[in-house]
């Protein structure tokens, strides 16, 4: 070898290569170390040094690691630990200075063949993933009823890239009508339904065949100025209807808040009354039989419930169209119109009541347990020979307040004991289809493919069983 002499060294090079000398005792033992500590040249240099590499010492080798593992941060530290303790250190004062073609060849040497072997030994072969899946309690029940979910599919929701992502609720504001036109507005009500197909699919390979549709499928159609029919889109969503119909999925929907029927304003009931006729005429378009309900609550009590009641009784009996009033179906909520406000109507009417047990433990029936509610409720379903669906869900743990117990769980921990064996039931939890899934697998409903549940809830299970520190993803949100 040369000796290198020639060229003065950064006082980084000094510092690194403190670790190195005190490795060693000889001067030649030094020079082929010390090219680690600068960077690797690729190419035929790297080659041509393989053949010098087995003149290396053993327990030169042991010693260069040391120096790579300090500087990688989360390095195995047994293997610090084991390199350290067989290179015994033995300082030595002033390195010799050494040219650049020297430190390229010596750096060539090691790089060649050594520094990979070090670091296939010190960061030992990941194992394969194990996917750990927390058990649930096993439970029992008799109920065999449907499972649903509302509106949105965690999974399909949040497939990356994000153009991948599968979802029935792409909507706008007014402006952008105004400014890009109604026909850019009916695209995005197309590509709403155009994946309906896709996660109607999914809940067929998930055992789910029920569900609730997005109410925002198409932006704004029910509203008076921008309104717009869903002719435009028949042939998708007949395509829709008739795969739910193979699958014998139910597709239900649930027009949202501001649909009051006993408003005493007049327009707020014509817009109420245009919101069902959207919603009535997607069902129909799909050729969604009577199962296809629109779930509504009582609204607001504008200061006197009873004479609320009776404006909603006149709605429904003389202002909506059949079409309409067929699928119409009240719910309790947990502020002003409890089961028990609302059945005297639904039997009067023979509208069905849905019954929320959620609600229902915010806003109870003085006397009237949930069973007895929903034996009366289903004879009501039975009678229009609609099949019975309820809704479930929790508060959330912890929830004291009125306020704080509106919010949903992200799941339910059980399904009631006084269930009927067989109506459907839609879980309205954060988790969405995930938390049937969950009820599934408690329940042992159906078999749960593991692989379709969220993978950031996997991938934090698999960082935490490999390197003791949970992901940084963040857990998906619902
Ligand atoms: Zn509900």
């Amino acid at each position: 070898m040369p000796s290198p002499r020639s060229i003065s060294r950064s006082s980084a090079d000094v510092a690194i290569s403190t670790v190195a000398e005190a490795t060693f005792t000889s001067v030649q033992q030094k020079r082929t170390l010390r090219p680690r500590r600068v960077k690797v040249v690729p190419g035929p240099l790297a080659q041509e040094d393989e053949t010098r590499t087995p003149s290396i010492p053993n327990s030169r080798r042991k010693t260069a690691p040391k120096r790579e593992a300090e500087s990688t941060p989360g390095s195995n530290t047994e293997d610090e630990e084991d390199s350290e303790g067989s290179a015994a250190p033995s300082r030595r004062t002033k390195p010799k200075k050494r040219n650049a073609s020297q430190i390229e060849v010596d750096q060539a040497s090691y790089s060649s063949e050594d520094p990979p072997k070090r670091k296939r030994k010190i960061r030992a072969p990941k194992p394969e993933p194990v996917y750990v899946i927390p058990d649930v309690e096993r439970k029992e029940t008799t109920f065999h009823g449907r499972l649903g979910y509302a509106c949105l599919n965690t999974v399909l929701r949040n497939k990356r890239p994000a153009s991948e992502a599968t979802f029935c609720s792409r909507t706008c504001r007014i402006d952008s009508i105004k400014k890009n036109g109604l026909d850019w507005v009916k695209d995005l009500g197309r590509q709403n339904v155009q994946d309906m197909l896709q996660l109607i699919e999914w809940n067929e390979q998930n055992n789910i065949r029920f569900m609730r549709i997005s109410s925002e499928m198409f932006p704004f159609a029910s509203h008076e100025t921008y309104g717009y029919s869903l002719t435009y889109c028949a042939s998708l969503l007949a395509e829709v209807g008739a795969l739910a119909k193979k699958y014998g999925h139910r597709l239900t929907t649930h027009p949202g808040q501001f649909t009051q029927l006993g408003s005493p304003r007049e327009a707020v009931v014509r817009a109420s009354i245009r919101e069902l006729e959207y919603h009535c005429q997607m069902l129909d378009l799909m050729g969604i039989g009577p199962d296809g309900v629109m779930i509504i609550h009582g609204g607001g009590v504008y200061g006197d419930k009873a004479a609320t009641l009776q404006r909603i009784k006149k709605t429904i009996q003389e202002d909506l169209p059949k079409g309409v009033r067929d699928r119409l179906v009240l719910e309790n909520d947990e502020l002003c119109y409890n089961a028990a406000d609302l059945l005297p109507l639904c039997t009067e009417l023979s509208v069905p009541l849905v019954f929320d047990y959620h609600h229902d433990n915010i806003n109870p029936s003085p006397g009237l347990p949930p069973a007895s509610i929903i034996e009366q409720a289903n004879k009501i379903f039975a009678a229009r020979g609609i099949k019975p669906k309820q809704h479930l869900s929790e508060p959330r743990e912890g929830a004291v307040s009125v306020m704080e117990r509106r919010a949903h769980a992200d799941r339910c921990q059980s399904l009631p004991n006084d269930l009927p064996d067989d109506m459907d039931l839609m879980i309205e939890a954060k988790d969405k289809e995930q938390a049937v899934l969950h009820l599934y697998r408690m329940y042992n409903l159906h078999p749960v493919i593991y692989c379709l549940l969220p993978k950031s809830k996997l991938k934090k299970l698999k960082d935490v069983n490999q390197r003791g520190s949970p992901s940084p993803r963040k857990r998906m949100e619902t």
